[in-house]
């Protein structure tokens, strides 16, 4: 009977089921019944036929009564039997319910023994029972394990506290539960899972152990690897992230943590150097475990990770090599720098790996191999770069020391230049000034001409030296260029001012014009500036014989890099052949010697103002057509002044709004130029080209409020054309525009031209002398050109002169010059003598040289400063043959007031009195 999904045993029995104790009865029961009714009703009335006999009564009463007593027994036998039945039933159903656990017992042992291993041990540990399963995994046979202790199968990974621990919850009679790694006969190693469970007597004691275990080798080996994958790209990640300025230091950090993570003795990276393998780092940095060298010959040629878990199971053993070192286990690669095989990496140990390497393992090394190559490529390019850095440093140095060298030799220089400077200007300057006395003084005409050629001469001489300074200057780098307000008009007119006298001479008109949208003042370096033009209208008179030059200041638009000024100084001169035209910016190079000899020169002008153009981030260049003339052009960034002073032309005199002018001149640019500007102005201006048109014009009653009357003119001149207009109309404003040369003092006085213009006519004179002209008001006194022409200056300005000179030629200069503009100076010898000649007479003006003994020029001044309050204080101006660059800088940072340098110019000497006069006026200072 298999027992019920509910446990109850089922109603069907069995063929061979015993008869009962119950049944028997019954059966008994009814035969007797039955033969009564069959003697009652079929015997006796056939052997005793008669109704009613007594045979016949007494059998039915017996009939009856067995019916009675048949009827009453059923139940007694029914319930005995049933009892009967009940103790058999019982009996049946234990002993068909013990059959059951028996089957289903051997089904889940068969079962259990496909799938488990099953042990039983003795208390002591002895196995007394294994199963197949067991015997399978294990290796080892039932006869084997029997009678054996369990320790036969321990694998050693176990340490002894796990061993206590497991036996000690057995005997304390509890249930064990846990992950156990055994060895298999062959010595390989297997994971259980386990579970032991202790039986006792039924006395309580231990009687035996019995164990069921599943095998989990290759979840233990797959949870292993897991772990051991992330371990190593841990170990990876921060070794990349290793960091040191020693690249050795590096590496030797890497190998140290790699060998700890791969579980090794030794890590080694070897370099290949002449075929063989050179240590170059290692882990512990010293030990006992040698280095296999075979294995790293063989990781040399090979492609992959060389991984030898057991060295003497792999074909190596034979080798002397690693036997001989100890090697028992190695992993290494190929280590490859820039694509180049550098050396190897190689882990090792003593003792032979349990299992083969995992691919976490192989990955691991290979990788590491390559972050090794790049550590040491990087610490080849470091060390590429201090050797460098090296050379550089030499090189520095070398340079440095060259640069001292050089800075010595261009202080010499400077030095020498300064001197040389000095010592050329010094007698220059008694040249220069005493050929000025004399040619102001009355001479025979032939004299006169000597004099006139030393006084050229001694001109170029200077030129020459300016020149070659400036050029020394620019070529040293120590040309700084300035950033101050530069009025432009102003600047292009002193360029004019300079050249005016030479202009005059050959009868040159010396013109310009500067476009409306030019402002009038920009941010640039003004001696710089000037200095470029100087050359230019200088070498553009000096090659012009007729006609004119010309500066014309345009403003030119460049949205991308920024607006320019651009000048052009044309003239009407030789012009230059275009094969020439280069080589003129070079130094002392001309259009051809003949030139140098006709008109002098250094060829260093240009070259000069090359170099100027560019320091001030522009350029220069020519047009030219030869016999036509010149236009040298240049360009300079334009920074326009912030806030640049109020230009005079800027407030419009209402006075000459609507005036007609007559503008008379032969020069049909100087016409447009006057047109234009007394446009400007508000006047309306109607130009001619001589005097017959002029005189037609009056004629015709053409309405004329002002003439504009150069003088020099082919047909008439302008003074006879004067004479024409003011004999017509005695009252008519006539301005004569006249030059140096053409200049006659008593025509214009006959004539009753009291308003002049000397050529080259600076526009805001020509705005003053118009205004002047129309309001009636007296020109005021004639402002001379030089110095000598200045002969009121003594009274307009005037003034107590000390002058400290030690050159005794320079001191009687100076003193003739001075008495020539009408002074009566005083002469010391030295700044000491100066002090103390202030100390008895207060003096106006203290014109004081540089280099001078006892006491030079700059400590006078600054003594001057310190005794004398700001108030009370003499007007120092510097007189000074030192003209380097920073001189003026030096003797204002002294305490003085002006700078004139020597040779000293008379228009320049009266020009410096004429301003310490009016400033001085004007600061309060009071002269006597
Ligand atoms: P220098 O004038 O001192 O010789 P420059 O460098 O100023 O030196 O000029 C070099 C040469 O360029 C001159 O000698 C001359 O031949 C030529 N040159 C310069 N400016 C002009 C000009 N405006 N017209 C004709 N030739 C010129």
């Amino acid at each position: 009977m298999y027992p019920s999904p509910d446990g109850q045993p089922t109603p069907d029995r069995s063929p061979n089921e015993p008869v009962t104790w119950g049944k028997f009865f019954l059966i008994t029961l009814g035969v007797v019944f039955f033969g009564e009714i069959f003697l009652v009703g079929w015997v006796i009335p056939h052997v005793w036929p008669e109704p009613g006999s007594l045979w016949q009564e007494v059998s039915l009463n017996a009939l009856l009564l067995s019916l009675f007593t048949a009827f009453a027994l059923i139940p007694i036998f029914i319930r005995f039997e049933q009892r009967c039945s009940t103790g058999e039933k019982r009996l049946l159903l234990e002993k068909r319910m013990n059959e059951d656990i028996v089957r289903t017992l051997s089904a889940h042992k068969l079962a259990l023994d496909q799938l488990a291993l099953v042990a039983e041990t003795d208390p002591l540990g002895i196995f007394t029972y294994v199963n197949d399963k067991f015997c399978e995994v294990s290796q080892f046979s039932t006869e084997e394990l029997i009678g054996q202790p369990h320790r036969v199968i321990r694998s050693g990974v176990h340490p002894e506290g796990f061993w206590k621990d497991f036996w000690h919850t057995l005997h304390s009679n509890k249930i064990w539960r846990g992950e156990i790694c055994n060895r298999a006969k062959d010595g390989s190693l297997y994971w259980v899972d386990a579970t032991v469970v202790p039986f006792k007597d039924a006395r309580g004691s231990i009687t035996k152990f019995v164990s069921i275990q599943t095998v989990i080798t290759r979840r233990k080996s797959a949870e292993d690897s897991t772990a051991l994958r992330i371990r190593l790209l841990h170990a990876l990640n921060s070794i990349a992230e290793l960091e040191s300025a020693d690249p050795t230091e590096v590496l030797f950090l890497a190998l140290e943590k790699a060998r700890e993570n791969l579980l090794f003795e030794k890590a080694v990276l070897e370099r290949l150097e002449n075929g063989s393998l050179v240590v170059e780092v290692q882990s512990p940095r010293t030990t006992a475990v040698p280095r296999p060298e075979t294995c790293g010959k063989l990781a040399l040629k090979a492609r992959e990770v060389l991984a030898i878990p057991r060295i003497s199971d792999s074909p190596l053993a034979k080798d002397p090599d690693p036997r001989h070192c100890g090697c028992e286990s190695f992993i290494g690669t190929l280590v490859l720098v820039d694509g180049q095989t550098y050396g190897t990496l190689a882990f090792c140990s003593t003792v032979p790996r349990e299992k083969p390497f995992d691919d976490a393992e192989i990955e691991f090394v290979r990788l590491l191999a390559r972050l090794i190559g790049a550590v040491l490529n990087r610490r080849n390019a470091l060390q590429i770069l201090a050797t460098k850095n090296l050379a550089l440093d030499e090189a520095k140095k070398n340079a440095e020391s060259l640069a001292a060298a050089a800075s010595v030799a261009a202080k010499a220089k400077a030095d020498f230049l300064a001197n040389m400077s000095h010592e050329i200007r010094t007698p220059l300057n008694a040249i220069v000034g005493m050929t000025d006395l004399l040619l102001d003084s009355e001479l025979p005409r032939r004299v006169h001409e000597h004099i006139d050629t030393i006084r050229t001469s001694s001109d170029s001489l200077l030129a020459i030296i300016n020149d070659i300074l400036d050029f020394s200057k620019i070529e040293s780098g120590r040309l700084e260029i300035e950033s101050t307000p530069v009025s432009l008009r102003e600047c292009i007119e002193a360029v004019f001012d300079l050249n005016a006298a030479r202009a005059s001479q050959k009868r040159l008109d010396l013109l310009y014009w500067i476009e409306p949208d030019v402002p009038a003042f920009v941010l640039s370096d003004r001696t710089r500036l000037q200095q470029i033009l100087v050359n230019l209208v200088t070498n553009a008179v000096k090659f012009t014989e007729t006609g004119e030059v010309m500066i014309r200041l345009r403003r030119q638009r460049d949205p991308k890099e920024g607006d320019f000024l651009h000048f052009s100084v044309k003239d009407t001169g030789i012009g230059i052949p275009e094969e020439a035209r280069d080589r003129l910016f070079q130094v002392f190079s001309q259009v051809d010697s003949s030139t140098t000899r006709r008109f002098g020169g250094t060829g260093l002008g240009l070259a000069i103002s090359r170099r100027l153009a560019e320091i001030m981030k522009g350029k220069i260049w020519v047009e030219s057509t030869p016999g036509k003339g010149s236009d040298f052009q240049f360009l300079i960034p334009l920074h326009p002044a912030k806030d640049p002073p109020a230009h005079p032309f800027q407030a419009k005199n209402p006075d000459l709004i609507g005036r007609h002018v007559l503008i008379v001149d032969d020069n049909a640019t100087n016409r447009w130029i006057l047109s234009e500007q007394t446009k400007s102005w508000g006047m309306i201006p109607r130009e001619v080209s001589g005097g017959r048109e002029a005189l037609a014009l009056e004629e015709a009653g053409e309405k004329i409020d002002l003439v504009l009357l150069d003088v020099q003119m082919p047909d008439m001149d302008g003074y006879t054309l004067a004479g024409e207009l003011r004999s017509r109309r005695p009252d008519l404003t006539i301005i004569i525009l006249t030059s140096l040369a053409d200049h006659d003092h008593s025509r214009l006085k006959t004539l009753r031209i009291s308003r002049f213009l000397t050529k080259p006519v600076k526009a805001t004179v020509l705005y003053e002398t118009i205004c002047g002209a129309i309001s009636g008001r007296p020109q005021p006194t004639l402002k001379p050109q030089t110095g000598f022409e200045d002969p009121e200056i003594a009274g307009e300005c005037p003034l107590k002169i000390l002058v400290a000179e030690d050159h005794p030629t320079n001191q009687r200069l100076i003193k003739l010059m001075l008495e020539r503009l009408g002074y009566r100076p005083e002469i010391v010898g030295n700044g000491l003598e100066a002090l103390s000649s202030l100390q008895k007479i207060a003096f106006d003006v203290v014109i004081l040289d540089i280099q001078m003994p006892e006491m030079d020029g700059l400590t006078a001044a600054r003594e001057i400063c310190r005794l004398h309050p700001p108030g009370k204080r003499p007007w120092i101006l510097a007189m000074t043959a030192n003209a380097l660059e920073g001189d003026r800088e030096k003797c204002l940072a002294a305490g003085m007031n002006d700078y004139i340098s020597k040779p000293v110019r008379p228009s320049d000497l009266s020009a410096a009195l004429r301003r310490a006069y009016n400033r001085q006026t004007l600061s309060g200072g009071k002269f006597r």
